[in-house]
């Protein structure tokens, strides 16, 4: 499946990666730059933010988009990013290259059928108490509009656990692949909720088969308004990805660099 120029799926992995959220014009350049230099394949970050607490920080909505528009300016990196509200469809389309369905909204029909209208790729996590074959059905209400370009995102479901914020279902990746016959990425930094672990996750989620990533990294993490103790410090990301291209590129993965090397550190 063709995004954003990469042949995403089956013999390829990619990586996303950015903030949580995005907050400073500062902080998302400086974080696209370093998963540029670094070898990443497409630039996350959150405008419009799925809290679960209506008191928490909700994102910067369209101030936000700016940011993300900015470093896609700078670094020339595809951006994937949430659309929580069908209300602002043309506004987030507008920017991205992949639009995000974060897991609070996998149920939610309408929204999954206005993206299945457009041509723009989706990134649809699965719900946090939602089976396989729910999962799929979510897939099928965007490919029945329309558009195939769907991945899936196994993203830590709620269980009995209450050791970690989520359990990863690393076994649902193969079935979901074999199932949907679409890509399934992993995100390994809801589930543990915790830094220190993401890089044993991504290495595994890598060795399972996942299509790839979508992990978070902030330049720093302390100061984020969400998700700071799992998110990566950027200075680390650099041989965090070394470190998961060479267990994908063991499984016979050819890793998809946005920018090569070389290059990244001539524009660096
Ligand atoms: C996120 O990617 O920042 C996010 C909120 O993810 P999820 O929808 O999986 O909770
Ligand atoms: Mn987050």
């Amino acid at each position: 499946m063709e995004i954003a120029g990469h042949p995403i799926g089956a013999t390829t992995f990619a990586v996303i990666a950015g903030p949580c959220s995005v907050v400073t014009a500062d902080q998302t350049v400086r974080v696209a730059q370093r998963v540029n230099e670094a070898g990443a394949t497409m630039f996350r970050g959150g405008a419009y933010k799925p809290r679960s607490n209506p008191r928490s920080f909700q994102g910067l909505g369209d101030r936000g988009l700016a940011l993300l528009a900015e470093a896609k300016a700078q670094t020339g990196l595809p951006i994937v990013t949430e659309l929580l509200d069908v209300r602002d469809l043309e506004l987030v389309l507008a920017v991205a290259d992949i639009l995000q369905v974060g897991s609070r909204n996998m149920h939610n029909a309408p929204l999954l059928k206005a993206l299945g209208q457009t041509d723009c790729p989706v990134l649809l996590k699965r719900g946090l108490a939602a089976t396989i074959e729910e999962t799929i059905f979510a897939a099928d209400y965007v490919r029945g509009e329309g558009n195939q370009r769907v991945v899936l995102c196994e993203r830590g479901i709620r269980t009995f656990e209450s050791s970690y914020r989520f359990t990863l279902d690393l076994t649902a990746v193969p079935i979901l692949q074999e199932r949907s016959g679409l890509p399934v990425f992993v995100d390994p930094s809801h589930a543990p909720g915790r830094r220190d672990l993401v890089t044993r996750l991504s290495k595994t989620a890598a060795a399972i088969g996942a299509d790839g990533l979508i992990v978070e990294v902030d330049e720093h993490p302390d100061q984020a308004p969400c998700d700071g103790p799992q998110q990566l410090r950027s200075e680390d990301f650099a041989s965090y990805l070394r470190e998961v291209y060479r267990v994908a590129g063991a499984e016979g993965r050819r890793v998809l660099r946005a920018t090569e090397p070389e290059s990244a550190s001539r524009s660096g």
